[in-house]
């Protein structure tokens, strides 16, 4: 996960609103953040923390052009090096790159780009796209070309922003692994990762941006191309799931309304005879309400979360995460005393927080709990830019579904179905996705893994 924006804007206020775009998308990554600004010159500034950390007005400087990042870290460790946007001085200018995604085919391309004289400053695959980038403007100037050529060289996930001396592009790799959508503004465009940036802009959504298309925005105009066509789409599935914010609409989607169906699946498929329904805040929120509606149980809250810190699950230690866990929700002893509560989650990735949260409600007096996923077990690692990189990691890979239940402690314990995953988001419109990390198939050819054909 990464989130990434990019603004043009004729009164000169890029900077700024790139600042509050990455602010609305701070859930898709906080481990660094940073801005590049396009005016007459290419400046720029990353540092680890959050965007509201990282920057003070003064560094917001006028700019027409402007890109920025909020990072999450999967190929490379979490450092100052590796925060994006990558910025590359070549002899056609200079290149900022800000990706979301992960490219599977990192260490052969780093070896071939510095056999050919490709110094690195970081050991992130997004810097590749930069270095590649720079290459190839060296040979045409001609942006199809260009999207064609890193098309054909890159495998894996890359959505990307970018400023190419005074011009503002963006692109979405063929499968479209990742969101991309494009917003007007009052005076000038945002493309982005999602929707809620446009909203927070106070910005018109104009279209997600199709896999394998680009946008090339200059001097207020704005040109689509497409540079690829797919047979197949694979949209990460989790981002319905888990990632995205849920006032998002990907590709036609309401993230909202996706996870309320997978609820209100999960309760045809796992119903529980229980006192209320209850989250785990607040990604299991809006699946618990869809549950809730289904099964007829009232909702009712049972954990309180200390909202000043961040997701567990994208904290990138494991130390870290167990330590956060404990500060990050409170139970509300009064709601749960005596009570049979069913839980909802939307995922399991280790079974640390599930753990601990099922051992907080019962110590708080709770007669039964039982847990509920919004999605099925997570068995395989995902490639794609979610850093979930050993099948050691997941519990599902490891542990059945009863195994896993005395795990966490609870009474009892239901996933949602694949099938009831996929017929909650095409009740919805949604097409194909990548479901990789559920199945152990992969949309594209990843070294010792199946892929979908087999
Ligand atoms: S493997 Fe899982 S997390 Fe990774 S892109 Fe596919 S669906 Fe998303």
């Amino acid at each position: 996960m990464c989130g990434i924006a990019g603004v043009y804007s004729e009164r000169f206020s890029a900077g700024e609103k790139v600042y509050y775009a990455l602010f609305s998308l701070q859930h898709r990554g906080q481990e660094s953040a940073g801005i590049a600004f396009y005016s007459d010159t290419l400046r720029y500034k990353k540092q680890m923390g959050l965007v509201s950390e990282v920057f003070t007005k003064e560094d917001l400087i006028p700019a027409k052009y402007s890109i920025g990042h909020v990072r999450y870290s999967t190929t490379g460790l979490s450092k100052l090096e590796n925060a994006q946007p990558f910025v590359v001085k070549s002899k056609v200018g200079s290149i900022a790159v800000a990706h979301n995604g992960n490219l599977v085919n990192y260490a052969e391309l780093r070896k071939e780009l510095e056999n050919e004289g490709s110094v690195f400053t970081s050991d992130s695959d997004s810097e590749i796209i930069a270095q590649l980038i720079s290459k190839i403007l060296l040979k045409s100037t001609d942006y199809i070309e260009l999207f064609q050529e890193l098309n054909s060289k890159l495998v894996g996930s890359h959505s990307c922003v970018l400023l190419i001396n005074d011009k503002l592009l963006a692109y979405r790799d063929p499968l479209g692994f990742r969101p991309l959508c494009i917003g007007e503004l009052e005076d000038g465009y945002v493309v982005c990762s999602e929707s809620c940036a446009i909203d927070a802009l106070e910005g018109k959504f104009i279209k997600d941006v199709e896999p394998g298309e680009a946008v090339i925005i200059e001097n207020g105009d704005v040109e689509f191309v497409r540079f690829a066509k797919s047979q197949r789409r694979a949209v990460c599935i989790f981002e319905y799931i888990y990632f995205a914010r849920p006032d998002s609409v990907i590709d036609g989607i309401s993230v909202y309304r996706a996870r309320t169906e997978m609820g209100k699946i999960l309760a045809e498929e796992s119903p529980v005879d229980a006192d209320f329904v209850s989250a785990v805040p607040d990604s299991g929120i809006t699946a618990a309400i869809g549950y809730a509606t289904s099964s007829g149980l009232p909702y009712m809250e049972c954990l309180i979360k200390n909202r000043y810190i961040g997701r567990t699950f994208i904290m990138p230690k494991q130390e870290l995460r167990e330590l956060l866990v404990r500060f990050k929700v409170n139970v509300i002893k009064e709601n749960v005393i005596g009570r049979r509560i069913v839980l909802v989650d939307d995922s399991i990735v280790r079974a640390t927080t599930s753990r601990r949260i099922v051992d907080m409600i019962r110590k708080a007096g709770a007669k039964e709990i039982h847990l509920r996923i919004g999605s099925p077990p997570i068995l395989a690692p995902c490639y794609f830019g979610i850093d979930m990189k050993t099948r050691e990691e997941l519990v599902a890979s490891k542990h059945s579904v009863e195994e896993i239940r005395e795990i966490v402690g609870a009474e009892s314990l239901r996933y949602l179905s694949l099938e009831g995953l996929i017929t909650a988001l095409k009740r919805l419109g949604g097409k194909e996705f990548c479901t990789a990390c559920l199945t152990g198939r992969y949309p594209v050819a990843v070294p010792g893994e199946l892929t979908e054909e087999g």
